[in-house]
């Protein structure tokens, strides 16, 4: 009892401010690796606040940098942080922080696409699915570069419970450009209603914290930030594959101002195009003229499962891909074109 109580209350002792640490080792920001700083250590405390009670937690940081985020996490009371760094750079700053708060940091110099955090943590902080979140979480203000390909990961390892949610429902506090994160947090109808949305909602609780002004990093990037906390749902809003997911959701999409039939007929080969996209439609029950930002998630759920039941039925529909098929017309100069767009849109 009395070493918890230690634990949670401890504070860092006075070190160099993390401005001064970033002169101290000449750390210029690479453009290349989206380093955008946060000096201000109340914003970061601010940050931190977002992902609830850290109160003997285990943390894993997403690029600590210099290390603003970091010492907000182990003031908040995190027992147990593991911080990710691409850039050699920063290791030595933080070596001063680990041993600023003894047992308490461990630095991996890696790249967080692949590092394996399911492996970073004992079996002991595991709960189950279906009960409260374990005292795990993801934490960071991410690299431009990557955030969007990583929350995509995270996602599909939510969908499958594999990654750092092998121990349960590990929460998520990170930051990423404001448009991003309004499509990551948009309702049903609005403007930036788009993939990222349907994908991140089905699976999670997802709540749109707050924003940070550019001009709060050190370089300042041209574009605000916005903080976005996630919470995996106990039972996602669609109970399908997440690869029969996101086909059915990137064929819906790539016509975003059209009605909804025009994405979905492209699910399907030519020559069975307009029957079978009735029939989807009607099994799931969904009006042909809805535009795609108009479709609910159970909704799009119901599209998916009809989608699911037409791929059990008919050999080889699920591997059919339009795209393929357009690049095939586009070789001999017919066809017409979508919105090419990545996930992220
Ligand atoms: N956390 C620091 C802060 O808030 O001031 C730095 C944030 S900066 C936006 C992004 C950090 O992620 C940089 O330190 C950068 O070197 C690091 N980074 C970039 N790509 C990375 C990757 N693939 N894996 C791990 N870290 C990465």
């Amino acid at each position: 009892m009395a070493a918890s109580r230690k634990l949670a209350s401890f504070r860092l002792p006075p070190l160099p401010t993390v401005g001064e640490l970033i002169k101290l080792y000449n750390l210029r920001a690479e453009k290349q690796l989206s380093q955008n700083f946060l000096l201000d250590l109340r914003l970061t405390d601010k940050i931190v606040r977002q992902a609830g009670s850290l109160r003997n937690a285990h943390v894993c940081e997403v690029g600590p940098g210099p290390g603003g985020l970091t010492r907000s996490i182990i003031n908040a009371g995190a027992a147990d942080l593991v911080v990710v760094e691409k850039d050699t750079r920063f290791i030595p700053g933080l070596k001063l922080l680990s041993e600023a708060a003894p047992g308490k940091l461990r630095i991996v110099h890696g790249n967080i696409l692949t590092y394996r955090i399911d492996r970073a943590f004992p079996a002991s902080v595991s709960r189950p699915w279906e009960g409260d979140p374990p005292n795990l979480h993801i934490i960071g203000n991410l690299p431009f570069s990557v955030s969007t390909p990583l929350i995509i990961k995270w996602l599909e390892n939510i969908s499958n419970r594999t990654g750092p949610f092998v121990h349960g429902r590990t929460r998520l506090t990170l930051t990423f450009q404001k448009e991003v994160a309004e499509r990551l947090t948009a309702s049903t109808g609005s403007r930036q209603r788009s993939r990222l949305s349907i994908m991140a909602q089905y699976l999670c609780t997802v709540h749109s914290c707050f924003t940070i002004p550019g001009r709060a990093f050190v370089p300042k990037p041209e574009v605000d930030v916005g903080v976005v906390h996630f919470t995996p749902l106990v039972q996602p809003q669609i109970r399908q594959p997440f690869r029969l997911v996101e086909k059915v959701v990137r064929n819906i999409f790539q016509f975003r101002r059209k009605y909804c039939h025009r994405g979905v007929e492209k699910l399907f080969p030519e020559a069975r195009r307009e029957e079978l996209t009735q029939e989807l439609l009607r099994q799931a029950d969904v009006d042909p003229v809805l535009r795609p930002t108009e479709l609910t998630i159970p909704k799009i759920g119901a599209l998916a499962d009809a989608y699911a039941h037409l791929c059990a039925r008919e050999a080889g529909l699920f591997d059919y891909e339009f795209r393929e098929e357009l690049r095939l017309k586009r070789l001999s100069g017919k066809g017409e074109t979508p919105a090419d767009a990545p996930l992220g849109e």
